[in-house]
């Protein structure tokens, strides 16, 4: 057991209602009991940081909180030998970062259980440009694929595509041969989405509200990272025997369709959660963004900030003014 030891950390505090992050001088006997220290090298931003930075219960019930869902870095020590000290981890979800002291400290203690190795060849500030949001985007292509989907059986459809989900689902899928659609809000970013790999950017009014229960079947399958209305009036313009990928609820959490996608064109509606999944489904997604997957042109327009930096970036992503892949390196 090495001696406790004074780092850097961006730690958020409540004074009169108001939430206020900024960096403190901490102690590793400060941080939580656990079997693993680990020194960060790198996190990820995320909209849920944003929250837990704002003070919001949901995500961070008290504070002084650091918050950071994603962190990567060294084993500095491990009570259970697995991961071994001097190994690179990977730390995503569980309860890191909401009330867990998280990724925008330069040292996190985790259960062993929430490790994941670093894939041979691979760093930290590359896991990272990816965080949960990467991961997310590899769980909902797994998922299509696990289903079944092929680039022959026609058009992929990518919601909220412009965000931070959805821009790696849209080069991973274009990567993987499929024929992307992407549907964005945002026509400034049509270019872009182009440059990731779509063949084709539609407006946000390719999934406004119609009052058929059922549409023409446009898509063979999707990933949807907004829910609500946008996600009902997806299903039902899937082909038969096509796949939605569901996983975010930026357009509301309510779902509200018929069962008509299902029973007449046998669509699968696939629930996916990047948080409490067993930790072999996370390494299976790091290990190919690592190898095939690999997606150049995210890696190549992250962003990197540092801690002084978190403020701005972070109210960016409340105000929705928040694009690309941003990533915070502790160096
Ligand atoms: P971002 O804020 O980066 O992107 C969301 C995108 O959705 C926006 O860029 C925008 O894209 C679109 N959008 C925003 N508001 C609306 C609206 N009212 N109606 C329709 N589209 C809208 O978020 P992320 O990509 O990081 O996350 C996407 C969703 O996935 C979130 O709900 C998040 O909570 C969830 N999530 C879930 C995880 C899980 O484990 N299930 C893990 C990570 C995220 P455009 O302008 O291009 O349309």
């Amino acid at each position: 057991m090495t001696s406790d030891v004074e780092f850097k950390a961006w730690r958020v505090e409540e004074l009169d209602g108001n939430y206020k992050g900024t960096e403190q001088t901490l102690s590793t006997a400060d941080l939580p009991a656990g079997e693993v220290l680990i020194k960060v090298s790198h996190s990820s931003l995320n909209y849920k940081d944003a929250l837990s930075a704002s003070g919001n219960k949901g995500v961070s019930r008290s504070f002084p909180h650091t918050p950071g869902i994603d962190a990567a870095g060294e084993v500095v020590e491990s009570a259970t030998g697995t991961p071994a000290v001097g190994s690179q981890v990977i730390v995503t979800g569980y309860d890191l970062g909401m009330n867990t002291a998280g990724g925008f400290g330069e040292y996190i203690r985790v259960p062993a259980a929430w490790c994941v190795p670093m894939p041979s060849g691979w760093g930290a500030q590359a896991a990272m440009i990816y965080g949960t949001a990467g991961l997310t985007a590899g769980l909902c292509v797994q998922k299509l694929l696990t289903m079944g989907a092929r680039p022959e059986q026609g058009r992929v459809a990518v919601s909220g595509a412009s965000g931070a989900v959805g821009s790696v689902a849209v080069e991973l899928l274009a990567k993987l041969g499929f024929d992307v659609v992407a549907i964005s809000g945002k026509a400034d970013h049509a270019e872009s989405l182009k440059a990731l790999g779509a063949t084709q950017v539609l407006g946000r009014d390719a999934l406004a509200e119609d009052r058929k229960p059922m549409l023409k079947p446009a898509f063979a399958n999707a990933v949807d990272t907004v829910g609500g209305l946008p996600l009902a009036e997806l299903l039902k313009q899937i082909k038969p025997g096509g796949s939605v990928s569901c996983c975010g609820l930026v357009a509301g959490p309510q779902l509200q369709t018929t069962v008509l996608p299902f029973i007449l064109r046998g669509v699968n509606l696939l629930g996916v959660d990047s948080v409490e999944i067993p930790l072999a489904d996370k390494e299976a997604v790091w290990e190919k963004f690592a190898g095939d997957w690999k997606c150049e042109k995210t890696e190549a327009s992250a962003k990197r900030i540092g801690r002084a930096d978190l403020e701005r970036a972070l109210n960016a992503f409340l105000k929705g003014e928040s694009s690309g892949k941003i990533i915070l390196d502790h160096a």
